[in-house]
C-alpha cells in the first residue's frame, strides 16, 4: 500500500499568561531571533506580536501577547483587551504558568492564574498548558505543579519545557501542530517571519534596554518612537549602516531627567545596548541616536495610545 502524502498543518496560535511568566522568550527561542523583547519585569511586552514558525508539513503562527493581569490605566487596560481578544481568533492556546514551588514544596495557584485560565476556557479552544522555566525546577517538582493545574480546566494536553535551555520545546511544538487544521496551502509565505517592521523592533530594543535599566515605575512611563529609519548606506557591504533616530516619550520632566541620567550617562547606557542588539538583529553597524521629550500622561491618551501603535 502507498502512503499517503502528509498534510500540511497550519494554523495560529496565541501564548497567554501571566506577567514574565515568559511567552515572549518561548517566541524568540521558536523563531531563533530576538523579535520580542524581553526583561525581568511584569508588563513588557505591550502589543501584540505575531512570529511564524515553519517546519517540514507545518506552519505554527504565533501571537505574542501582553500579560494577563488586574489592569489599571488605560494603556493596562489595552493590554489585556488586546491578550483576550487574540484568544478568540486562533486556532489553540497556549497557557504558559511558572514551573517551581514554593516553601515546602507547596503549589499556589493565584486568583490571577484562575482568572486566566477562566478566560481561556471561555474561548472554547483547544488549550495546551505550558509549564515554563523548567531548568529553574528540580525535577521531581514538576509533578505536584502539573497536579496543581490538571484540575482546572481540560487540557488538551500539559507539557513542561524551558524556553532558555530549549528543553522540551521541539515537543511543545509538535503538541501545538496537533491541534492545527489540515490546511492545503500555509497562511504565509517560508521567508516571513512576523508582522513586525525592523522600525518597530528598533523602538522596541530601545524601550527594552528602558525596561531593563529603569527602576519603578520609570520604565512605564518610556514609550519609543523611531523618527529614522535610513536604510540608504545600508547595502555598503562591510560598511553598511543603518541611521536609526528614536524619541524616548515620558510623562514627566522629573522622569526625563533620570532617563537621561548624570551628563547623559544613562541615556548612553540605553542607547549603547540597543545598538549592539541592533546590529546583530540586522547584521550591519547601526548609528543611533535618541532624544527625551516629555509627554504629559501618554499612557493615559488616546491620542497618544494609537500613535505608539498601542
Ligand atoms: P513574558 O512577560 O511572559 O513575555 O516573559 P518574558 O519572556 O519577558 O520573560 C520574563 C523573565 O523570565 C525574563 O527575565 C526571562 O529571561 C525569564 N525567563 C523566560 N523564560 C525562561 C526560562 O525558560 N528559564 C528561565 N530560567 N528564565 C526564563
Ligand atoms: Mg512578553
Amino acid at each position: 500500500m502507498g502512503e499517503r502524502p502528509k498534510k500540511l498543518r497550519a494554523g495560529f496560535v496565541a501564548i497567554v499568561g501571566r506577567p514574565n511568566v515568559g511567552k515572549s522568550t518561548l517566541l524568540n527561542r521558536v523563531l531563533g531571533e530576538k523579535i520580542a523583547i524581553v526583561s525581568p519585569r511584569p508588563q513588557t511586552t505591550r502589543t501584540r506580536i505575531l512570529g511564524i514558525h515553519n517546519a517540514p508539513d507545518v506552519q505554527l503562527a504565533f501571537f505574542d501577547t501582553p500579560g494577563l493581569h488586574r489592569a489599571e490605566g488605560a494603556l493596562n487596560r489595552r493590554m489585556v483587551e488586546v491578550a483576550l481578544a487574540t484568544l478568540s481568533e486562533v486556532d489553540a492556546v497556549l497557557l504558559l504558568v511558572e514551573a517551581g514551588t514554593g516553601p515546602g514544596g507547596r503549589v499556589e495557584v493565584g486568583e490571577a492564574t484562575r482568572w486566566a485560565v477562566e478566560q481561556v476556557a471561555r474561548s472554547g479552544k483547544p488549550a495546551i498548558l505550558g509549564i515554563s522555566k523548567m531548568d529553574r525546577a528540580p525535577r521531581e517538582s514538576l509533578l505536584p505543579v502539573i497536579a496543581a493545574y490538571k484540575d482546572l480546566h481540560a487540557w488538551a494536553e500539559i507539557v513542561p519545557f524551558s524556553a532558555l535551555t530549549g528543553e522540551n520545546v521541539g515537543t511543545l511544538l509538535s503538541t501545538l501542530a496537533g491541534h492545527l487544521p489540515e490546511s492545503e496551502a500555509p497562511l504565509f509565505p517560508p521567508d516571513v517571519l512576523t508582522d513586525q517592521a525592523e522600525r518597530q523592533i528598533a523602538a522596541e530594543y530601545v524601550r527594552e534596554q528602558a525596561m531593563l535599566r529603569l527602576r519603578d515605575e520609570v520604565p512605564y512611563a518610556v514609550a519609543v518612537e523611531v523618527e529614522e529609519f535610513d536604510e540608504s548606506e545600508r547595502e555598503r557591504g562591510p560598511r553598511g549602516l543603518v541611521r536609526i533616530s528614536a524619541l524616548l516619550h515620558v510623562e514627566r520632566a522629573s522622569q526625563k531627567a533620570i532617563v537621561i541620567g548624570k551628563r547623559g550617562a544613562m541615556l548612553k547606557e540605553i542607547g549603547t545596548g540597543a545598538r549592539e542588539g541592533l546590529e546583530r538583529l540586522l547584521g550591519c553597524k547601526v548609528y543611533l541616536a535618541l532624544h527625551v521629550r516629555v509627554d504629559e500622561r501618554w499612557s493615559e491618551r488616546a491620542q497618544s495610545l494609537r500613535r505608539f501603535g498601542l
